[in-house]
């Protein structure tokens, strides 16, 4: 605890050093003479929380993005691109008509054609090499030998993992066609939920089985826990528990699986609002798959909006602790985890402090407190899967980072996945 303690301590530091940020940006308090009276008075304009995030992201983001910085601060600052999650549960055909009419694929099921289509070119490549070789070397020696699958294309094994019941409608690079409001059916199920499509990273990588136990610990407002349910195998044998501390945002997950989901299937999602640090007592070592997407500094709405932003002056305590939080509800999704099961941590931050660092000392304890050993899994196949749709950032120490970029703007969101051993 006590390095990130003292890296949250230095980032309060950072802040408060010299002529602190206010006076950086140019609008400093300023020390005004009152005219009728000798004496001076202190009064500090207020600063925007956004601009307060925007100095803190340019003092730290420029040195772990470098040049990448610039591009990822235009993408932050300019409008966010959206997916379609597509509702399984509603009419899908009639609903894929229309999105493909606006020209919008689904960005899962097209990476996943062009591994195969790789595949197959390769292994069309290595066949008529092998004939030539053979026929060159041996004159009448045929060559039999082919090359496996996996040796032709190394992202096909990775395919397997990857969910195709999910389904994102995005539009290409470039197009920055916005998505009209989702229709209820006959139902009233709405047809998609328009979400970042790169929060639907952690829920693949989350690789969820038949008869998997699942646990959301921080669910709300239930955009992940709704593409959990898509995959069809929390619904049927599996079991799916989403949880979060807050309950009006609970009441949010709740209307949500309300408007997408039916009652039988929605009936089997257990829905709590517990602080997720406690959950490692209530539920011990049950869970198959655990994911931890927990609060941040949710970058690009810290850099845009005013309401709720974290960078206000009167939350500065609350953000210097987050790291802690996180650490904490991501030892509570480890020690819910089972002997082999899994845990994917996600944040929508660029924080280095919030992704690798979490991640370095929640293995460290786990460890030495708690006799766990952690195997990070290499997600790496990620970023050639989905290259065509979003932009990855190359130099991560572990886990993946999507990066905001203005052709691709999605994310940041970073995921990571911890194996227990
Ligand atoms: N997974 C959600 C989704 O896809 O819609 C978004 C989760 S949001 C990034 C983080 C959530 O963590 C917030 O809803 C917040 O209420 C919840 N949270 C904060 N502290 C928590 C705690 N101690 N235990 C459980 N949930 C917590």
């Amino acid at each position: 605890m006590a390095a990130l303690g003292g890296q949250g301590r230095a980032a309060a530091a950072l802040l408060r050093r010299g002529p602190g940020p206010a006076a950086v940006l140019g609008a400093g308090p300023r020390r005004h003479r009152h005219q009728h009276k000798e004496k001076w008075a202190t009064t500090a304009p207020r600063i925007p929380s956004t601009r307060l995030a925007l100095h803190h992201f340019d003092t730290t983001y420029s040195l772990h993005l470098r040049e990448l910085w610039p591009s990822v601060r235009a993408g932050l600052l300019c409008e966010q691109k959206y997916g379609a999650l597509l509702n399984n549960f509603s009419a899908p055909s009639h609903v894929i008509q229309e999105l493909e009419l606006l020209n919008a694929t689904d960005f899962i099921s097209e990476a996943l054609r062009k591994a195969q289509q790789s595949q197959r070119g390769a292994a069309a490549r290595e066949a008529m090499r092998g004939s030539w070789e053979g026929s060159v070397e041996g004159g009448t020696v045929m060559q039999t030998e082919t090359m496996t699958e996996a040796e032709t294309s190394p992202l096909l094994p990775f395919c397997a993992s990857i969910n195709p019941k999910i389904k994102c409608y995005t539009f290409p690079r470039g197009d920055i066609t916005r998505f009209c409001p989702a229709r209820p059916d006959t139902l009233g199920l709405l047809g998609y939920y328009l979400m970042d499509a790169a929060s639907l990273l952690p829920v693949l990588a989350l690789d969820v089985q038949q008869d998997d136990l699942v646990l959301d610990l921080c669910a709300a407002p239930g955009g992940k826990t709704l593409a959990l349910l898509q995959t069809g195998l929390c619904v049927s044998g599996g079991h799916l528990a989403a949880n979060d501390v807050s309950i009006s945002r609970t009441k949010r997950l709740h209307q949500i699986l309300h408007n997408y989901v039916p009652k039988e299937v929605r009936e089997t999602v257990s829905v709590t609002s517990y602080d997720g640090r406690d959950w490692k007592d209530i539920e011990g070592g049950t869970f198959h798959k655990v994911l931890v997407d927990v609060p941040c500094t949710t970058d690009r709405h810290s850099a845009m909006e005013e309401d709720n932003n974290i960078f206000h002056k009167r939350r500065t305590k609350e953000r210097q602790m987050l790291p802690m939080l996180q650490l904490q509800l991501l030892m509570a999704g480890i020690r819910s985890t089972k002997p082999g099961g899994e845990v994917v941590y996600s944040t929508c931050s660029l924080s280095p402090l919030q992704n690798e660092c979490v991640i370095e000392r929640a293995v460290e304890i786990a460890e030495t407190e708690f006799n766990i050993n952690i195997h990070v899994v290499d997600l790496s196949h990620f970023r050639t899967l989905f290259q065509d749709t979003f932009s990855f950032f190359s130099d991560c120490r572990l886990g993946e980072l999507v990066l905001p970029h203005l052709t691709a703007n999605f994310g940041p969101m970073y995921f990571c996945k911890l194996r227990r051993m």
